[in-house]
């Protein structure tokens, strides 16, 4: 999977997520990432999933950490009490976020994200970005 997160100049937020697939899907399966659970953005936070569909799609992980910005709290804090609440249910997957005002988040319950950062002037693949929740 490749999921991108954007704030542009002009503050406006996109996101997109291409995915193969987890592999020996079902015939017809649908991705997460072609859902609200799995890819979404609105004026507040864009997220971006990546891992077990299904898993994602229980937790309508990248629509429910938007709707906590747009209801007021922290990308970070929104990455943490999202990722704290699935890693009680054994879940397999990673997100990456951004806000309206720049801030950068990341979430994993396994060790299959890897995240780089451009800001226009330089690209950083160390995943040393703010807001980090590992729940492995
Ligand atoms: N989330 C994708 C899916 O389950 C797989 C992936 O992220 O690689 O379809």
């Amino acid at each position: 999977t490749i999921g991108v997160v954007v704030l542009d100049q002009q503050g406006q937020l996109a996101v997109a997520t291409s995915t193969g697939g987890k592999g020996f899907e079902r015939i017809g399966r649908v991705s997460d990432s072609a859902m609200p659970a799995g890819n979404y953005a609105n004026e507040f936070a864009a997220v971006s999933c990546t891992g077990i569909g299904e898993d994602i799609i229980d937790e309508c992980l990248a629509a429910r950490i938007v709707v906590r910005v747009t209801d007021g709290m922290q990308l970070s804090g929104a990455f943490q009490k999202s990722f704290q609440e699935a890693a009680s249910r054994n879940r397999d997957f990673g997100a990456i976020g951004i806000d309206r005002t720049g801030n950068l988040a990341w979430g994993k319950t396994c060790d299959v994200l890897l995240a780089a950062y451009h800001d226009g002037s330089k690209i950083d693949d160390t995943l040393e970005l703010p807001g980090g929740v590992q729940t492995t």
